[in-house]
């Protein structure tokens, strides 16, 4: 028999590793809803139908409830308790039977419209509130038409079998929903490679392709496909042979890792004997057991703000205190830097009187929002501060790009140590603060920034971001966004001697830090620390041993007379090639 012809679709590879399965098509934007004329005696059918889709959706929403708390194990209660409202919101129900009789159409059609017209008029009435109950409505709604429509859910989290989801979109809520044993892959239309989804598939060792256009028309849910996280390809109803090669790729990747694993307990130091602290980034709670495992020294990075998302309310100090505390503990005798809340841009969480800004990169992101939420970010400074009493905890703060920024975090910080004091509460009287480096104004004055910190850590994802005006989860200006430009190396370099100068340490935590044909660049700096994406924690330890500094800093030196991004890039991996091929081969 005839092999089906295989079709090769060509993405962006953002998380490494070959998959193979079934795909889910995750059903997610707004579709055509069906107009249709009704007679009067179907109108009891539509009734029951409707009452059908609004009981499933409630089920399906107190199941989503469950999932969220054993998932993040927030015991959060009130979670989509507003979405739940709307499901019994007696005027929305009245109002679409009311349409049924009147208008004679389909329910479908009938509730479209009655919601669309209940959200129109709630966000045009002054009140953040209200304003915010449109998007829970919008989701309900959505929700309630797919069971009409016999889409099904278009929750992630209920498939029960091996699967590769293909996405217009995930957001970051959702990806840290993803069920990691059944999950064995992503696609995506949209995205990047600094997008925050693509980063935790990094994280959860999940193989990704982002930036695949049309993807989600081109499949269907069942398809067989073959996804290629290193190159970016995905490939449908893949050939026996197309099957051997990969299979070949995937044994070589085994026989790396195993020698990678053989390294695990080493230093991370130069052939020449630098040494450079490998860290290791989280995102959730549940992957510090894999950091200790990577033979990381301990977690550079804490991405606190995903303890936030999917919530209804902020997680409170002792549930915060906790998750440090374990992080703490399980770390040592390492150190674990925790960032504060970085909630804003495409983290977005519930917050009450929360306003849709325009520009969210550019808006009330990060230490900017925790600074005008005195409550919320004295909260967790508390919690931090209590689990210091428990391990080698520091703090950093995000996005900074004033001085007077850190001065009023490092005051707060101040007034929860006397509070703390004066309830008698353990915690570190010297705990270090710091702070991230990740927009140009903050590496310009990384020489007065130097003198309020203890440490600084480059976040090159904004850093690339806000330098180069590249939004980075827009694949369509994904060709702009450069690491390598002359102007991000600059400012790297700048923030690096500020630090050496005033008698700190500088490291970086952003995705370039993970990219081990960029290991000689960020060495040659003369960075002490590199924080990576707890998978790539054995690779980036092997290039580092495999390298010499003396070079390194040489090649840095070139590097920073060039003026072509492309060809800083190529002399950077043709060095790295040159001292750890092996790496680049799987
Ligand atoms: C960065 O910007 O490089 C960084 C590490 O922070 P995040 O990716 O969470 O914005
Ligand atoms: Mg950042």
């Amino acid at each position: 028999m005839a092999e089906v012809e295989e079709k090769i679709f060509e993405g962006l590879g953002v998380s490494p590793g070959i998959a193979e399965g079934e795909v889910v098509v995750h059903w997610q934007d707004e579709e055509e809803v069906p107009l249709r004329d009704i007679a009067e005696e179907e109108i009891p059918g539509e009734i029951a139908r409707f009452e059908a889709a609004l009981i499933a959706t409630r089920q399906e929403l107190l199941e989503i409830q469950q999932r969220i708390v054993a998932a993040i194990g927030a015991g959060d209660a009130s979670i989509f308790d507003a979405h739940l409202l709307v499901v019994e919101d007696r005027t929305l129900i009245d109002e679409a039977l009311r349409g049924l009789e009147r208008d004679k159409h389909n329910i479908e059609f009938v509730f479209h419209q009655v919601a669309e017209k209940y959200c129109r008029t709630l966000a045009a009435i002054d009140d953040p509130y209200l304003q915010e109950r449109v998007v829970d409505i919008e989701d309900v709604t959505r929700r309630v038409l797919r069971h009409l429509l016999g889409k099904g859910h278009g929750d992630l989290h209920k498939l029960d079998r091996p699967h590769i989801i293909i996405a217009a979109n995930l957001t970051p809520s959702d990806t840290a929903l993803i069920n990691r044993d059944l999950v064995r892959g992503f696609v995506t239309e949209q995205g990047s490679r600094t997008s925050h989804s693509a980063i935790m598939a990094r994280s959860l060792g999940i193989p990704a392709i982002v930036a695949l256009p049309g993807i989600c028309s081109k499949l269907t849910t069942g398809d067989q496909v073959l996804l290629d996280g290193y190159s970016g390809k995905l490939i449908l109803e893949p050939k026996e042979q197309t099957r051997f090669e990969y299979g070949q790729i995937e044994k070589h990747k085994v026989e790396v890792e195993n020698q990678l694993e053989a390294i695990r307990e080493t230093p991370s130091t130069t052939r020449d004997g630098r040494h450079l602290v490998l860290s290791a980034n989280i995102e959730l709670p549940s992957e510090i057991d894999a950091v200790a495992s990577s033979g990381a020294e301990g977690i550079g990075l804490f991405r606190t703000e995903f303890l936030f998302l999917n919530k209804q309310t902020s997680p409170g100090e002792d549930e915060q205190y906790e998750a440090y505390k374990t992080a703490a503990e399980k770390c040592a005798p390492h150190g674990v830097i925790i960032r504060t809340l970085d909630i804003g841009g495409d983290k977005l969480m519930h917050l009450p009187h929360a306003v849709v800004e325009p520009n969210p990169f550019l808006g009330r992101r990060a230490i900017r929002l925790c600074l005008d939420e005195p409550a919320l970010f004295k909260t967790q400074l508390r919690a931090i501060l209590r689990a210091s009493a428990h391990g080698n905890i520091r703090l950093m703060y995000p996005m900074v790009t004033q001085i007077d920024e850190v001065k009023w975090a490092n005051a707060f910080l101040e007034e929860c140590k006397k509070e703390l004091s004066a309830e008698g509460k353990a915690f570190k009287h010297d705990i270090e603060a710091g702070c991230m480096i990740e927009v140009p104004s903050a590496a310009l004055i990384a020489d007065q920034l130097a003198k309020e910190v203890k440490f600084f850590s480059v976040g090159t994802n904004d850093l690339v971001q806000y330098t180069m005006a590249v939004d980075r989860g827009n694949d369509r200006v994904a060709h702009l966004y450069q690491p390598t430009h002359p102007s991000v190396l600059r400012l790297i370099a700048m923030a690096c001697q500020a630090a050496h100068k005033h008698g700190i340490w500088i490291g970086v935590c952003g995705e370039m830090a993970s990219e081990i044909h960029l290991t000689p660049l960020l060495l040659g700096f003369g960075m002490d620390e590199l924080s990576v994406v707890t998978a790539a924690v054995p690779r980036v330890k092997k290039a580092v041993q495999s390298l010499d500094f003396k070079e390194c800093s040489e090649l840095a030196c070139h590097a920073a007379g060039m003026t072509d991004p492309g060809e800083i890039d190529k002399m950077c991996r043709e060095h790295a090639k040159k001292n750890y091929r092996d790496l680049f081969d799987c």
